[in-house]
């Protein structure tokens, strides 16, 4: 096995937090040869539904006893504030109690054929080895997400993480040993993406595998999977837009804009990032959201007060500066943040403000390509038809809020937007029990719900003639 290692930083300081193993195509090679063997043989297939069920709910348990200590983790490798990590937290213990129940729900279905003498029946059956490959952004919260449903339908996994942000589904498998989880059902391959993750996208002993990260990466995970037949569902990217009509609760609207744009600095695959307001209110909504945005603490995560924690590199931050210097001479203007902090406990960090742009055009690089850090773009429209027309003209499809006291014009866009969810006078709601996924370019599949257990099930036709 490999000694080569990488180090993790804080990106609040840039200190090292810790070295990681780098994982290869060999140690990938080894994790997909016990998830494997512990799919096929041993305790895990005799696992029946209700063991499985006390299992998730045992790991559900012990996340919520070590609540804390994940939330700090994902705090201090990703710079997420640590109100946000705590949070994300007691929503994952909800998910594996779901999860949970989940596993005594797998039905299929008995068909009535036209021959009398024929019996015929489907057999929801675990779909096998599963591979995950997840993003920086969220590590625990995708850990859990890929995990929970492997659990629930006795699947096996290999999980990829981030190399950014390795440590807290390190800390979930060694949770999983100690909920009893067998050897070899949940496998954790550290390393990078042209390493280990290539290896694992390109694995012929995956039977699924699922990926959440940057639509780019995800066009060359599809061409690996694709070459063996891999089932595959991914969870991409996307520019989602916030729509605001004059006649909703601005206030509201308001509030929901700055945090459905600035949660996580804009690192979130579903950030609000077009904001449509309709014309007459335009302007004066536009300053009320960069208003609240200036309110925000930005700072190091782990500060109870902070609302705005670092981005997650120095990688990152040149991205975002990048997109903010080319909407500047494209000739959007900054009414709040605009470019880099700088000065006494900043400068050690990678931290960008909330940015508010006006003077935007739906053709400008910053309104269409997906940025992942705090920078929001406003922009006017006047009639309904135009905004959906505008709203849906993006090869994304992930997300789409609508701000309005109309109920009909809510049902209307409630349909008529392209995306796998669409909020009404809320935005980013979730629930265990909502499938969230991708339309277009933003991916395939659905996660959270029913429909995430189906992606881990195959449907096999019994037949028994009594002839
Ligand atoms: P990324 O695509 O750069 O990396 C994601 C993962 O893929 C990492 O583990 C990385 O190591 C791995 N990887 C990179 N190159 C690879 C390759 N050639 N083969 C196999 N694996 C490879 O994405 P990121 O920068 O970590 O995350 C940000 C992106 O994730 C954004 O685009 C965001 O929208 C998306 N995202 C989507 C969702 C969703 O549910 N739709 C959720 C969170 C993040």
């Amino acid at each position: 096995m490999t000694d080569a290692t990488f180090e993790t930083r804080n990106p609040a300081n840039g200190q090292v937090l810790a070295t990681v193993a780098r994982g290869t195509a060999r140690e990938v090679d080894a994790a997909v040869t016990a998830a494997r063997t512990a799919f096929e043989d041993g305790a895990w297939p005799r696992f029946s539904p209700a063991d499985r069920q006390r299992l998730l709910l045992r790991l559900a348990d012990l996340l919520e006893r070590d609540a804390e200590d994940f939330a700090r983790i994902d705090t201090l490798e990703m710079g997420s504030p640590i109100r946000h990590t705590r949070g994300s937290v007691a929503l994952l213990v909800d998910l594996l109690r779901y999860y949970a129940g989940m596993a005594r729900a797998i039905e299929g279905l008995t068909a009535q054929p036209s021959d009398p003498d024929m019996f015929a029946c489907t057999l929801r059956e675990p779909v096998g080895v599963c591979g995950a490959i997840i993003p920086w952004n969220g590590p625990l919260w995708a850990s859990v997400l890929k995990l929970g449903p492997v659990l629930a339908t006795g699947c096996t996994l290999v999980l990829k993480p981030a190399e950014d942000a390795s440590l807290a589904p390190l800390m979930l498998a060694r949770l999983a040993e100690e909920a009893g989880v067998p050897p070899g059902v949940f496998n954790v391959v550290t390393g990078f993406g042209a390493e280990a993750g290539a290896a694992l996208a390109a694995h012929p002993g995956i039977d699924k595998l699922a990926f959440t990260g940057s639509d780019a990466t995800g066009r060359a995970i599809a061409a690996a999977a694709g070459a063996n037949l891999t089932k595959l569902s991914l969870e991409l990217g996307g520019k989602s837009p916030n729509i605001i009509f004059a006649d909703a609760d601005l206030d509201a609207a308001a509030r929901t804009a700055v945090i459905a744009a600035f949660a996580n600095s804009g690192q979130v695959c579903s950030a609000g990032t077009r904001l449509f307001v309709e014309q007459p209110v335009h302007r004066e909504f536009a300053e009320r959201v960069a208003r609240i945005a200036q309110t925000l603490r930005i700072g190091d995560g782990m500060d109870p007060d902070t609302d705005l924690g670092p981005l997650v590199s120095a990688r990152q931050l040149g991205r975002v500066c990048g997109h903010m210097d080319d909407a500047r001479a494209a000739g959007a203007t900054a009414i709040s943040g605009g470019g880099r902090l700088t000065g006494a406990g900043y400068d050690q960090g990678f931290f960008f403000p909330p940015t508010v742009l006006v003077d935007a055009r739906d053709d400008m690089r910053a309104v269409r390509e997906e940025i992942f850090g705090p920078i929001l773009a406003t922009l006017p429209f006047t009639t309904e038809d135009e905004v959906v027309t505008r709203a849906n003209a993006t090869p994304f499809g992930l997300g789409a809020g609508v701000w309005t006291r109309d109920v009909g014009r809510a049902h209307r866009l409630g349909r008529r937007l392209r995306a796998g969810s669409v909020w009404v006078n809320c935005y980013n709601a979730i629930d265990p029990a909502m499938p969230s996924g991708g339309m277009k370019a933003s991916g395939y599949g659905r996660e959270y719900g029913r429909a995430h257990l189906d992606e881990h099930l195959e449907t096999k036709s019994l037949w028994i003639s009594s002839r």
